[in-house]
């Protein structure tokens, strides 16, 4: 088995990245690469998001594919294949070695962009067809020293239960998002960026002097396989890094003392191309909870759809359907559609997905339209839009 990576550490997103989180998991691979970060102290084990060492977990995962037989080549791009008879023989890839070809009997795309399933030919789909093709918003993430996490959790309690800083009775999460108002109103923030801090801790720190890994940032408009595009995220959100330390200090309690120890080496694209396979998981199958006979991967959180036009909403949490379906989690559209939906008129219901259940990935959402030798894995699989999250972030593989 040959493992082609264009970095020279493992994990993508959740290492190189910084996307420190590991939502949903429960089953795979993965399980047992967290239950290995856990035996070495390399772990915040918390029910829905265990958290990891980003380090620390570049080198499990290293030990892990070694272990498992295979030879790893670092700082490979797959650029290409030749495809012969709906099979892939060769995939073409460049390094410091030059142009490299790698034939092979079976190949994984796991690129993250389907790199080699589009270069195979097979069909792709980029972006919502609600937002005319736009990719969900993305985020450079960093990471900071000396944040001192129960202080920030107490303020947020006292902000959240004083009627008068807080009349609308909104949740304690909502305390970075007040904040950030503030501060904008104030010229302390030059812009209102994100309605929250997703901070995940780094294990074998103090809470109260706690090392963290934070994804604030976000660049909206995005066009993912444009490069010109993702390197004007990228220079926006280095901007924005330097606005959000100096905001973190200023005006937020408990980080007086933090300060940005390191920028993720690798840009937090979200969603860029999913190739279409034998199956296409649909949003409203992940929000329902079908199960399928082929079903290999179980996924039980909420939507993670980031918007691609709003700072204020950030999030998508539901899906719109023209008509109601049978679930507790779907009403009719409260309304404030415009902000929603800028690109279209979508009323109708309302869906979410109900957390106490799951939705599965059948083994038709990997295997890929045209190619006979080919597998996809991660976020590049077969799925609408919404569906598209939650089937990355399962980890199958
Ligand atoms: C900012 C952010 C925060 C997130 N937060 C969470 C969270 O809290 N919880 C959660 O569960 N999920 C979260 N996610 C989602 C999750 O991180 C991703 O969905 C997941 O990492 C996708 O995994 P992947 O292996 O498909 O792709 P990636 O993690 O992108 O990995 C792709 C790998 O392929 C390599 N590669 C790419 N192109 C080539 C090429 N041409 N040749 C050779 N190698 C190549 C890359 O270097 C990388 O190692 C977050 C995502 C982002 C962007």
């Amino acid at each position: 088995m040959l493992l082609l990576e264009s970095r020279e550490f493992l994990g993508g997103l959740a290492t190189n990245g910084y996307a420190t989180g590991v939502a949903g998991m429960i089953e795979g691979i993965c399980k047992e690469w967290l239950h290995k970060m856990k035996a070495d102290g390399n772990l915040i084990d918390t029910p829905h998001t265990p958290a990891v060492d980003p380090e620390n977990g570049k080198l499990m995962l290293e030990q892990m594919a070694l272990q498992a037989g295979a030879r790893i080549i670092y700082g490979v791009t797959v650029a290409d294949c030749a495809v012969d008879n709906d099979l892939i023989r060769h995939v073409i890839g460049y390094s410091r070695s030059g142009r490299m070809e790698f034939k092979g009997r079976y190949f994984t795309d796991a690129t993250g962009d389907a790199v080699l399933a589009s270069g195979a030919g097979v069909p792709c789909e980029v972006g919502s067809p609600e937002f005319g093709g736009l990719n969900m918003s993305s985020t450079l993430a960093f990471r900071m020293a000396n944040a001192n996490l129960a202080k920030y959790r107490e303020a947020a309690n006292a902000w959240a239960a004083d009627p008068e800083r807080n009349p609308d009775r909104l949740p304690f999460s909502q305390f970075y998002a007040y904040l950030e108002k503030q501060a904008v109103a104030k010229g302390d923030l030059p812009l209102f960026i994100f309605p929250a801090a997703l901070i995940y801790q780094v294990s074998g720190t103090q809470e109260d002097d706690a090392d963290i890994c934070v994804m604030t940032t976000h660049s909206m408009y995005c066009h993912n396989t444009d490069a010109e595009d993702v390197t004007r995220q990228i220079l926006e959100q280095h901007q924005q890094i330097v606005w959000v330390e100096s905001f973190l200090r200023k005006c937020v309690p408990g980080f007086e003392r933090s300060r940005v120890t390191g920028i993720a080496n690798m840009h937090g694209i979200r969603d860029s191309r999913r190739a279409m396979g034998q199956y296409v998981l649909k949003d409203t199958d992940v929000a329902t909870g079908v199960k399928f006979p082929d079903g290999i991967a179980r996924f039980p959180e909420f939507f993670d759809t980031h918007h691609p036009t709003s700072r204020e909403h950030g999030f998508m949490r539901h899906i719109h359907v023209a008509e109601p379906v049978d679930s507790p989690f779907c009403r009719p559209a409260p309304g404030r559609e415009e902000l929603m939906h800028p690109f279209v008129n979508q009323g109708g219901y309302e869906l979410r997905v109900d957390t106490s259940d799951y939705c599965e990935i059948p083994y038709r959402c990997l295997v890929p339209l045209g190619i006979d030798n080919m597998l996809l894995a991660g976020r590049c699989l077969s799925a609408e839009f919404h569906a598209r999250q939650p089937c990355a972030s399962s980890r199958y593989v």
